[in-house]
């Protein structure tokens, strides 16, 4: 059985349980299967004699079991959730709301702009949205592998939510109602949802304590991704500061100042790929070889080969934005881009 504890954020966030982050709000970490990022964390608010969760985790027995535990300390069942409200459409998020609707008949709500993304999950190829951005990095000997790679894809998992969410605008609770805020980038249907009475940001995957969001990983790929993901930095930190409460990560005490790292990093990433392209032109294959990856400043070569698409993906993604800002010059041959110097 697990049990309410306080909220410590400076304890190891990962470990199951259930936490109290203020009055009727608790974080409920849910184990995911992987070494990298260990565990996400969906947020249980109580709306009258309900529960109101945003996120869900993602689909595994492990996880469903702890969730179920988590609802009972918190006095209630799982058909007592009134709603999921989903930041985005990434397995870690979506999937255990959909597999709980199956049995329950709760209701789930999702930003409207991943409707293509969910469409082409439930037929293409696990990763197709990757795999073009892979091919037209240049990194061709990548895709193959991509290709060829055994993932397990079960399209039952990515059925339409109850309802869209048209951000933005209000959400509209029992017992109050939150504000809730577009941020494209990581996917681009992505929000987050602001409860002004607790005075908290649930930040989804678009403010991350520790790490940088990946963006654009989606089926659905967006034009220009990184250029959405900084809008909505921007986007968020002309709002007032708030406590926030991410997805991944401990509760930290200030969305602004995380929003300013993450400003920093991608200004220092757009410079320091610039520079590399003025020196050498060439595809985002060739500047991501050249780059440093992860907090652990890795080689391009060192990455697992799902990283190593995000890698491409992502120097694409920044290639992209320094052409739009005229520092670089693209062009487009047989579907691989190319950038030179301005
Ligand atoms: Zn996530």
């Amino acid at each position: 059985m697990i049990r309410l504890h306080p909220d410590d954020p400076t304890a190891d966030w990962t470990v199951p349980g259930v936490y109290e982050v203020d009055i009727g709000l608790y974080r409920i970490p849910l184990p995911l299967p992987h070494d990298h990022l260990k565990a996400v964390n969906v947020y249980a608010v109580r709306d009258g004699d309900g529960l109101v969760l945003v996120d869900s985790g993602w689909a595994l027995t492990q996880a469903r079991d702890l969730l179920e535990q988590a609802v009972k300390t918190l006095d209630c069942a799982i058909g007592e959730i009134r709603r999921f409200l989903v930041t985005h459409v990434h397995r870690d998020h979506y999937t255990m709301a959909v597999v709980l609707r199956r049995e329950f008949g709760l209701r789930i709500s999702l930003g409207r702009e991943e409707a293509g993304t969910l469409r082409l999950a439930r037929g293409a190829i696990p990763f197709s949205g990757l795999l073009g951005q892979v091919e037209r990095g240049g990194a061709d000997d990548l895709a193959r592998e991509l290709r060829a790679a055994q993932v397990e894809h079960d399209p039952s998992l990515w059925t339409d939510p109850d309802d869209w969410l048209d951000a933005p605008g209000e959400v509209q609770l029992d017992t109050t109602t939150w504000q809730m805020y577009p941020t494209p980038g990581h996917t681009r249907g992505h929000v987050v949802f602001v409860d002004p009475a607790r005075d908290v940001m649930f930040a989804g995957d678009h403010v991350l304590p520790h790490i940088t969001p990946s963006i654009g990983f989606e089926q659905n790929h967006a034009e220009l991704p990184l250029g959405d993901y900084l809008d909505s930095l921007k986007l968020v930190r002309a709002l007032p500061d708030r406590r926030l409460l991410p997805a991944h990560g401990p509760v930290s005490p200030s969305v602004h100042a995380r929003v300013d790292d993450l400003l920093d990093h991608h200004d220092t990433r757009l410079s320091r790929i610039e520079e590399l392209v003025d020196r050498q032109a060439g595809t985002a294959a060739e500047v991501a070889g050249r780059l440093r990856w992860t907090r652990r400043e890795r080689r391009f070569d060192e990455l697992d080969l799902f990283n190593r698409g995000l890698a491409v993906s992502e120097t694409l993604a920044h290639l992209d934005v320094l052409a739009v800002a005229g520092r670089l010059r693209r062009s487009d041959l047989d579907g691989i881009s190319h950038y030179a110097k301005a």
